[in-house]
């Protein structure tokens, strides 16, 4: 059948399948090397997409890229970048689109640091700026660079070589809000980075709208997934988490591929400006 336990997908073996297909596409992911990312990463590979892998500092991303191109049969690469910084950011976006083929059809802005202060009201504004730079600014300046090289796709119909586009499709930019985007989320008094998480979302809205000739915007809000970004939370706050998440227990980033590559393929291709929240059922109470 369709669903299989590992959540496989049979590559153009049925209909349905070709929906979900990011075959003759090309995804970057960034913050890939590890954590929900480079489950995402796996994903849309497993789905016959070129991948890049962008990081910060951790070097293993290239292990991770060779174990991606060897397991699923496609191009990966890994990139570092500083997601907090527009021209290199824009540089390396360039780079990434001329290795891994001339064209660019999915862009995962998923960069991002924890809070690791609590009341804002007591905490140093230096939190602040770091938590709303990597958190929000670097979807801003992604969604820049990435937008940019949609609208020329669609423009101009050809790719960074000059080649005409075979199997033109759609951009789509996916950014990885959270559920504290949606709600205070309180033990932790974690405001800068609720409020980044907020912009993220409508940032995502707004440019649904903006670029709805030639791309499609829509964010992700995961609740608590066990990823090294909780590693500092203390084990007593942890558990306070467990217990208010309806469904009993953290997520694993492996459960978020399925929203990722919905968004990314032609299965979502009416959803612009939509975000999917993943979070066992933590907001709905
Ligand atoms: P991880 O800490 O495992 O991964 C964070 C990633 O972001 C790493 O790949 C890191 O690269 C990268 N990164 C950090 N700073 C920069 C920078 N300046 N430039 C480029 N890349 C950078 O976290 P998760 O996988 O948990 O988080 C991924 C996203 O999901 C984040 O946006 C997070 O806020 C969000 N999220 C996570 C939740 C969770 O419970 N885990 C819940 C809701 C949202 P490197 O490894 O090289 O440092």
């Amino acid at each position: 059948g369709l669903f299989r336990e590992n959540n496989t997908l049979p590559p153009g073996e049925t209909r349905i399948g070709a929906l979900f297909s990011l075959k003759h596409k090309t995804a970057v992911v960034s913050g890939s090397d590890r954590g929900i990312g480079l489950s995402v990463a796996q994903g849309f590979a497993e789905a016959g997409a070129n991948v890049a892998i962008w990081y910060h500092s951790n070097k293993d991303a290239l292990k991770r890229a060779e174990e991606i191109e060897e397991k699923y049969g496609v191009k990966c690469k890994a990139y570092q970048v500083d997601a907090t910084d527009f021209d290199n950011v824009r540089k390396v976006l360039h780079k990434t689109i001329h290795d891994l083929g001339g064209r660019l059809d999915v862009f995962v802005a998923n960069a991002g640091i924890p809070w690791t202060q609590g009341r804002m009201i007591d905490g140093e504004l230096s939190h602040y700026r770091a938590v709303v730079s990597t958190d929000l600014d670097s979807v801003f300046y992604t969604a820049k660079a990435a937008g940019e090289v949609f609208r020329s796709q669609y423009e101009s119909g050809v790719d960074a070589f000059g080649e005409k586009l075979q199997h033109y499709s759609y951009g789509s930019f996916i950014a990885t809000s959270s559920m504290s985007g949606h709600i205070a989320n309180i033990p932790q008094l974690q405001a800068a980075y609720n409020a980044a998480k907020a912009g993220v979302r409508h940032l995502c809205k707004s440019l649904a709208v903006e670029w709805v000739k030639f791309a499609r915007a829509n964010s992700i809000s995961p609740g608590y997934i066990a990823t090294e970004i909780s590693d500092f939370v203390p084990p007593a706050t942890k558990a306070i988490w467990r217990s208010k998440i309806p469904m009993g227990r953290e997520g694993q980033p492996a459960e978020l591929k399925g929203a990722y590559l919905y968004l990314a393929s032609d299965a979502s291709s009416y959803t612009t400006g939509c975000d999917i929240i993943a979070d066992g059922g933590y907001t709905s109470v």
